[in-house]
């Protein structure tokens, strides 16, 4: 008889959790996307952090090009400079809920969780109109009790098929990695502020949009928001 030793029994439960936790793909913790059809040839450009003293520069650069995308705002950052998120719905691009204080839900309770989820989608709402209806969690990190908040709030969990780590990493090497890995339906995921962090730097963000837009477009790629990608006759 195969009996699997107690360790390995463990460590297969851990990186089942750990994949429910931070995989892009799952949905254990509540009902999640990370990619969109690939039937045809559009992508979404995802923002996060966000709205930082740095997004109007973002706003330009997509103007110029004409594309729309879609910012996961903190109700903090909304709370800080609310004309900035307002200029962002005003310009057409989606907003999406990212937490009010941006904290790691992992081994928060549910009440916390939810809390964290409503009181963003009051502040944007309160600033912008928009509710809401995308919502991404910080780091990439589910839990119990997210399910729960998003049915309540009508949320859609929002991960991605490639994430710049723009964060910490020169524009050459985000655009190169994100330019390798789009295909058909990818979610890209930037960060148009760093958290809740002031007067954020986020050069290699803009510089990698600045790049990244045009050679997809060249390469004949579609830019759209979340909603437009998954539904694209509404
Ligand atoms: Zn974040």
């Amino acid at each position: 008889m195969n009996v699997l030793p107690p360790l390995a029994v463990a460590g297969a439960a851990s990186s089942l959790m750990a994949w429910a936790v931070r995989g892009r793909s799952a949905s254990v913790f509540g009902r999640s996307i990370w990619h969109g059809p690939r039937d045809r040839k559009a992508v979404a450009l995802t923002f996060d952090d966000g709205p930082s003293e740095s997004t109007p520069e973002i706003l330009e650069v997509l103007a110029e090009y004409g594309v729309t995308a879609t910012f996961f705002q903190c109700g903090a950052n909304v709370d800080r400079l609310p004309e900035i998120a307002r200029e962002v719905a005003a310009r057409r691009h989606e907003v999406g809920n990212h937490t009010y204080s941006h904290p790691y839900l992992f081994l928060r309770s549910p009440d916390g969780i939810e809390t964290e989820l409503r009181r963003a989608q009051e502040t944007i709402e309160s600033h912008t109109g928009v509710w809401p209806c995308w919502f991404r969690a910080p780091y990439g990190a589910r839990w119990f009790g997210l399910g729960r908040a998003q049915r309540k709030m009508q949320l859609t969990g929002v991960m991605w098929s490639t994430i710049g780590y723009d964060w910490n990493r020169r524009a050459s090497e985000v655009v190169a990695r994100m330019a390798a890995s789009t295909s058909n339906g990818a979610i890209l995921c930037l960060h148009d502020g760093r958290e809740l962090r002031k007067k954020p730097d986020v050069r290699a963000t803009v510089e990698t949009v600045r790049r990244l837009v045009p050679l997809l477009l060249d390469r004949g790629y579609k830019f759209e928001t979340i909603g437009r990608l998954l539904c694209p006759k509404i």
